[in-house]
């Protein structure tokens, strides 16, 4: 007698489900059950329903929006965080900490196909391994949503993942650590609590990591984005500076605190309470700041590099306190004791760091004369520098980790990748500033390339293959991306232009000159331009960008200056001699003869995004998109409206409409061949003919039925993954 095992997961993850006449059917085949079983069936059932599915794809109702929320809601509801819609993992932050993350789930994904546990991260990540591994080609997973949504958290997941799974020896096991070690670094630096998120990062991300033959991790390379400097020197009501000023002050020994002039109390910096917020419920600076400490130590930072490192920040606190003074209008420094520790801290000469705050070097018929600041000068120049002294800073860091994680194995240049990508989501405020530009500009830019690389490939490769299908109708965002990036017709080069003209350049006279270049765009609108509707809601300083997730109204304000992002020449000067071993490092003297004026920082934005994409578009992407479920940071809240505006501009119900049209797997016919040539006797161990022809005969014997496959020009698409699956098995238990 044959012993029928049947596993119902609590989950609702059925495997069995009820025929008409009280059959039982599990994978199609009809099964005789008893009274308890199906009893046990019924119940996880209702389970189901209870639970909804675990793939959007299942969804009986899949074009209705409203189906979809419901199905998020009832998963939410059980702790379900995540949901897939095919391959892409959708997950809904649950603002608690949930027993999923530990070794024995970690061990549950390891090396198993994706459809046969319920959906997660670490699938995820086990997913784009394998691969890598098999497929030999290079991975990325793009971490996508809005701020608060679960970002970092689940990239630090899939970190950890291939810490923990992967295979290691001594020196791997060193790379690992400091792979891990980086982020509480890089979060001290480059994090900071924001209205939205208590460790929001305040810069994007992009890490790669590097895998030996073996599939060990042998090393990484981290690339930084665009860090919001302007918070190094002001903060919104209820926002803190970055957390590592917190750290210092709140956890730094006696005596280092005490030899750099500080006192344990943040309330006495300017810098640290324009956000009035010096604590955090959630955070505990104090043992923070003995995390970042030990892993400054396992990244390989000498004692050397962490004394300079904390001169610099305590540099900055004592900029933020400099006491200006003056009589005539000229601005000049009152208290000495603030350019006392400066000039030691920043291991520069005093006087001349005074003369440099409160003058500017102009060139007039060939002479160099000193101008004198007003108070309002003074103050942005030394706000300037404050923001310059950090965000190089920030940079070197980056550098000075992606040198202990550099893979030094001679004896194999080769190596696999797998990046990761943790990007800022799209952000719409009150005020929307040159910083909220940048971020949305590159969410347009990653939805183009969601769209290129998923929606527009997957649509063009079935015509080219002549597949019949289906088309889906999407909105095709490149029209926004040349809005903002066009050679001198797009908003960056406008921008560029006005801060590059001498005279009356102004903010508003960038505005006028958007208004004259692009005033006929669709997706640009100004109050101006707009209907009376439209100006009642719009300030005369702002333009609007009719954004693919929505509007987004930017206020001028500030953005020439914010592009130009210009140190007073006699400040780099004095930067320049700096003794401080790493600001030596930042601020090189090249800088100094060089004629050329250095780019913006939209155009060096624009740059390092093209490069991004470049780097995406060559690897197998994977995608992460992350929901915030309220506004509140609270767990067990879902919001509803808050939900639906996040599906509509993930492009969640779009990706879901291409995936049941499509097919989940395609692979080229001499891929498809080779790997499993072994499980036809017709096919192996060559087969002579035409590949198709060899392909066809392979599934035939396979049993593949009709619906389940297509022959294209090329390929072989498989319309469901445990088609896929069920041959991965029979070649792993030939
Ligand atoms: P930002 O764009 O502001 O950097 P983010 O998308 O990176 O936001 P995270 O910092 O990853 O957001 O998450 C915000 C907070 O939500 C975390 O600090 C944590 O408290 C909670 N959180 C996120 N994901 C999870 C999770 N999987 N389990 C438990 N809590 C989570
Ligand atoms: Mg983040």
């Amino acid at each position: 007698m044959m012993e029928l095992r049947i596993q119902l997961i609590p989950t609702g993850e059925i495997i069995l489900s009820p025929g008409k006449n009280g059959e039982n059917y599990c994978h199609g085949c009809k099964v005789v059950a008893s009274d308890g079983v199906r009893a046990m069936m019924e119940s996880a059932l209702t389970a189901r329903d209870r639970v909804g599915v675990q793939d959007f794809v299942l969804l009986e109702n899949y074009t209705s929006e409203a189906a979809f929320i419901e199905n998020l809601r009832k998963r939410f509801k059980e702790n379900l965080i995540y949901t897939y819609i095919g391959s892409v993992l959708v997950s809904v932050n649950p603002y608690k900490d949930l027993e999923i993350y530990n070794k024995n789930h970690m061990e549950r994904y390891r090396g198993v196909n994706f459809y046969e546990v319920s959906p997660h991260i670490y699938a995820v990540g086990d997913n784009s391994y394998r691969s890598m591994r098999t497929e030999r080609k290079d991975q990325c997973i793009l971490i996508s949503g809005e701020s608060g949504a679960g970002k970092t958290e689940a990239s630090k997941k899939i970190l950890q993942y291939y810490a923990v799974t992967c295979p290691a020896s001594e020196q791997v096991q060193t790379v690992k650590d400091r792979l891990l070690q980086s982020n509480p670094v890089l979060e001290a630096f480059g994090n900071a609590k924001t209205l939205r998120n208590d460790n929001s990062s305040r810069f994007g991300k992009y890490m790669d990591i590097q895998f030996d033959f073996k599939g060990a991790p042998v090393g990484g390379h981290i690339i930084n984005y665009l860090l919001e400097k302007s918070r190094v020197v002001h903060q919104n009501h209820g926002e803190r500076n970055f957390h590592i000023f917190y750290q210092l002050i709140e956890g730094g020994e006696e005596d280092l605190l005490r030899s750099r002039g500080l006192e344990r109390n943040p309330q006495q910096y300017q810098y640290l309470v324009k956000g009035n917020c010096p604590k955090v419920s959630s955070i505990n600076d104090r043992s923070d700041w003995k995390t970042v400490r030990k892993a400054l130590t396992v990244i390989g930072f000498s004692e050397d590099d962490v004394e300079e490192l904390l001169n610099i920040i305590a540099s900055v606190l004592h900029l933020g306190n400099m006491q200006y003074g003056g009589e005539d209008g000229n601005a000049c420094i009152t208290s000495d004791t603030q350019i006392k520790y400066l000039a030691r801290l920043l291991g520069v000469n005093g006087a001349v760091l005074t003369e440099a705050l409160t003058h500017k070097k102009i060139i007039a018929k060939g002479e160099e004369l000193m101008s004198p600041l007003n108070l309002e000068q003074a103050s942005s120049a030394r706000d300037a520098l404050s923001k310059a002294v950090y965000g190089r800073t920030f940079t070197w860091l980056v550098n000075k980790i992606n040198a202990s994680l550099t893979y030094t194995d001679d004896s194999s240049k080769h190596y696999s990748v797998i990046g990761l990508l943790d990007i800022y989501g799209f952000e719409v405020f009150q005020y929307n500033s040159f910083e909220q530009f940048c971020i949305n500009y590159c969410n347009e830019k990653l939805q183009q390339l969601f769209i290129e690389l998923t929606l527009k490939s997957e649509q063009e490769e079935y015509e080219a293959e002549g597949i019949t299908w289906e088309p889906v109708q999407y909105f095709n965002n490149k029209i926004i991306c040349d809005l903002v990036e066009e050679k001198f017709k797009g908003i960056v080069s406008i921008l560029d232009e006005e801060c590059l003209r001498p005279g009356d350049a102004s903010d508003l006279t960038f505005l006028e000159k958007l208004e004259d270049t692009v005033g006929g765009h669709p997706h640009f609108v100004t109050h101006k331009l707009g209907d009376t509707k439209t100006r009642k809601v719009m300030g005369r300083e702002e333009f609007r960008l009719l954004h693919y997730a929505g509007e987004v109204n930017y206020n001028v304000n500030g953005f020439l200056d914010k592009n130009n992002d210009l140190l007073f020449r006699n400040l780099k000067e004095v930067m320049c001699m700096s003794e401080n071993k790493i600001l030596n490092q930042c601020f090189d003297r090249e800088e100094l003869s060089d004629k050329k004026r250095p780019e913006t920082a939209a155009t060096q934005f624009k740059a390092s995004l093209a490069k991004l994409m470049e780097i995406l578009m060559s690897k197998e992407p994977s995608y992460v998109r992350c929901i915030k479920p309220n506004d509140s940071k609270q767990a067990g809240r879902f919001d509803d409206v808050l939900i639906r505006h996040q599906v509509k501009y993930l492009g969640l119900m779009e990706n879901l409409r291409v995936r049941r049209a499509g097919f989940a797997y395609r692979r080229r016919y001499e891929v498809f061949l080779q790997r499993y040539k072994s499980l036809c006797p017709d096919t192996w161990p060559n087969w002579e003919g035409k590949l198709s022809d060899g392909v066809a005969t392979l599934v035939k014997h396979l049993g593949y039925k009709p619906e389940e496959y297509k022959l294209g020009r090329s390929k072989i698409f498989i319309r469901f993954p445990k088609t896929l699956f069920a041959t991965e098995e029979a070649l792993e238990t030939r």
